[in-house]
């Protein structure tokens, strides 16, 4: 069985995610910002809950952790780097380390750029390499956009986004806020006339009117609809005027330019 995600909305528009492998009921969560959202669906489960998995250390990602630790006896994991800014860790985490739930595989990924030392979470069910891995990747990449850089520079996000953009196509991508028709809008901005940018904008409109979430999207979504893994685009450059700078110097100029976007 593979892994079953189920998206919980809470505080204004964070999403936690409650991870579970059927095949053994393990149960995870990514970044609880509050714990009273996941309290129905962690019985309609059977309340366990092994893990509760932390990227990074704004309130708003944590804020549950440790009244669900203390509930369900789960261990909180987090960034060995971050531990003196998170709820108490079980598991301090560092880049290529993993631990398991049930029968799957969660791999740690350093991702800084948002915060110093942001992480995310590729889930891998590694007995079916053909079944396509999930990432929980909070605040770093956002459907058709990315993480407001507060402790990180542009090079540094960059870095990172070249990182999970190298991860296979098929990869699906759970962030950590429902940001989507705002990034989208913006993308569109500076890449008006990308054919799959127009096409993703009708089909995120069309979930939102009902109410759905945007997530999961997928690694070559992104890559075709995202302007920040796009820096290399002709177009995006010469809409900047930077057709000679670096990618990273378009990467930083496209997040300047959503910083005073207003739609
Ligand atoms: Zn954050």
């Amino acid at each position: 069985m593979p892994l079953v995600v189920e998206v919980v909305p809470l505080l204004a528009d964070n999403y936690a995610y409650l991870l579970v492998d059927e095949t053994s009921g393990s149960c995870a969560v990514v970044d609880p910002g509050e714990a009273a959202p996941l309290l129905e669906p962690l019985r309609a489960r059977g309340n366990r809950l092994d893990w509760i998995l932390l990227t990074h250390h704004h309130t708003d990602h944590i804020g549950g952790a440790i009244e669900l630790a203390r509930r369900f006896r789960a261990r909180i994991a987090g960034a060995a780097a971050d531990a003196d800014r998170l709820p108490p860790l079980d598991r301090r985490l560092v880049e290529g380390d993993t631990l398991a739930l049930g029968a799957l595989t969660v791999r740690t990924l350093a991702t800084p750029g948002h915060t110093r030392h942001h992480i995310a979470f590729l889930v891998e069910d590694t007995q079916r390499p053909a079944q396509p891995s999930d990432l929980f990747c909070g605040d770093t990449l956002f459907i058709m956009g990315c993480g407001r850089l507060f402790e990180g520079d542009a090079a540094t996000m960059w870095n990172t986004l070249e990182k999970l953009a190298a991860l296979p196509e098929t990869t699906r991508i759970w962030c950590g806020h429902e940001y989507t028709l705002a990034n989208a809008r913006f993308a569109l901005s500076v890449d008006p006339d990308n054919p799959a940018l127009r096409a993703r904008l009708n089909e995120v409109e069309q979930l939102r009117a009902q109410g759905r979430p945007t997530v999961p999207s997928t690694i070559a979504q992104e890559r075709a609809t995202n302007p920040f893994l796009r820096a290399r685009d002709p177009a995006i450059r010469r809409r900047l005027g930077l057709e000679r700078a670096t990618d990273a110097e378009v990467f930083a100029a496209l997040r300047r330019a959503k910083d005073n976007f207003r739609s």
